[in-house]
């Protein structure tokens, strides 16, 4: 039986575990951290369960993308709930709440109702959204022609390029984009074609995993280990050995050699580079680009748990802007709906004391 080493235990090196698993390797992965699962992770403060990183997926109704990948993976059983098909995303914006709604028709049409003038733009916007996704088959899972112009011209362009061209009113340019952060965009630099996919994907159908994220990693290390596979955790790989052709194998941290007919690094291209520094099987050339590719946008989350009673729970995601003031905290009161809910900018990294004394004078936040 062929060994296969994975590095990381985060979604992607986990569901690629299941997979070789499946195929007949003989699977361990290795994970650095204390717990499995990455961005999966959830952690328990007050009683209260948070998710780190990914708490809403799209396209899970049957006959959708992401429902198909679910069962090739063994994950059918994750329990799911949906999100308000009317809003899965609102926008709060320049004083306003703009409402995001599943399916082609439900969006055009409620947009439309803040928007009039720009009805016929938007089933425009709309329908490119639907040409461009349609046109991946990676993304549709389906069959899809070789569009040339779809398949370059939305990638090279910027989500403000293209909107740019296809809606008129400013503020809806930017309620349009008003869920960039989800996926760390630039509107200036991403490209479209990003901003389609997403919003097909999400459009498609949008749920919250009922439990928390980390249901996912639980299955998926169940899978490989069924299939006599492991995850073993405090394992940094600090190397990657090679003869002259290929990987062998990968030293830890801890000084545990694993041999292995295939290495497979499922962590930052970066992290990868620094296990292969002097190796000459990587080409100078490619590791400078590697290393010159700029990283997407940091985050700053802050997580709290309401007193009860206080704040009724949302079944949808809520998307708060407005103008930073002293550049930490922007506390938005909407008009229905949650009394406080703060966005924290950290645009004072050296003063973190100030988003602490913000968030302890919030009457309705209990802990964070
Ligand atoms: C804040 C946030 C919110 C998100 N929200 C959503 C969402 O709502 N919906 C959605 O679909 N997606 C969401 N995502 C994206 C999604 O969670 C990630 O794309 C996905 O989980 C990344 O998986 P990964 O395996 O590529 O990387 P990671 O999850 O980063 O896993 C990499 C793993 O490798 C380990 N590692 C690194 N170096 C080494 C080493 N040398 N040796 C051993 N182990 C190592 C790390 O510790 C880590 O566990 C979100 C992401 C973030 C950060």
């Amino acid at each position: 039986m062929n060994k296969c080493i994975i590095i990381g235990s985060g979604l992607g090196g986990l569901s690629c575990g299941v997979i070789l698993a499946r195929n007949g390797y003989q699977v361990t992965v290795l994970e650095q951290g204390t717990q499995p699962g990455g961005c999966l992770q959830c952690f328990k403060r007050g009683g209260a369960k948070f998710e780190t990183g990914m708490h809403f997926i799209g396209s899970a109704d049957e006959g959708q993308t992401l429902h198909y990948l679910l069962h090739y993976l063994g994950l059918e059983t994750i329990p799911l709930t949906r999100l308000d098909t009317s809003e899965y995303d609102v926008i709060s914006l320049a004083g306003g709440q703009f409402k995001l709604a599943n399916g082609h028709e439900a969006f055009v049409e409620t947009l439309a109702k803040d928007f009039p003038h720009e009805k016929d733009n938007l089933h425009n916007y709309f329908s490119l959204i639907e040409q461009i996704s349609g046109a991946s088959s990676l993304h549709s899972l389906r069959h899809a022609e070789n569009n040339p112009l779809l398949n370059t011209e939305y990638q090279i362009r910027s989500i403000d390029d293209i909107i740019g061209t296809l809606i008129n009113d400013p503020l809806l340019c930017k309620v349009l984009v008003g869920n960039l952060p989800l996926y760390a965009a630039e509107r200036g630099k991403t490209p479209f074609s990003t901003h389609a996919f997403i919003t097909d994907f999400y459009n498609q159908s949008a749920f919250r995993i009922a439990g928390g994220s980390d249901i996912i990693t639980k299955l998926l290390i169940e899978n490989i280990e069924k299939q006599g596979g492991r995850v073993l955790t405090r394992k940094k790989v600090t190397k990657i050995l090679c003869d002259n052709t290929k990987a062998t194998g990968v030293v830890t941290a801890d000084e545990n050699c694993y041999e292995a007919d295939l290495v497979i690094s499922a962590v930052h291209p970066n992290r990868l580079l620094e296990m292969l520094t002097d190796n000459t099987l990587i080409r100078p050339a490619y590791r400078k680009r590697i290393l010159s590719v700029p990283n997407t946008v940091g985050g700053f989350a802050v997580y709290m748990k309401f007193k009860s009673q206080t704040v009724p729970y949302l079944n949808h995601n809520f998307y708060g802007y407005m103008a930073i003031r002293r550049g930490i905290a922007n506390i938005i009161p909407p008009q229905s709906g949650p009394k406080v809910i703060c966005i924290c900018t950290c645009a004072h990294p050296n003063n973190p004391e100030r988003i602490k004394t913000t968030c302890r004078n919030m009457p309705n936040v209990a802990s964070f």
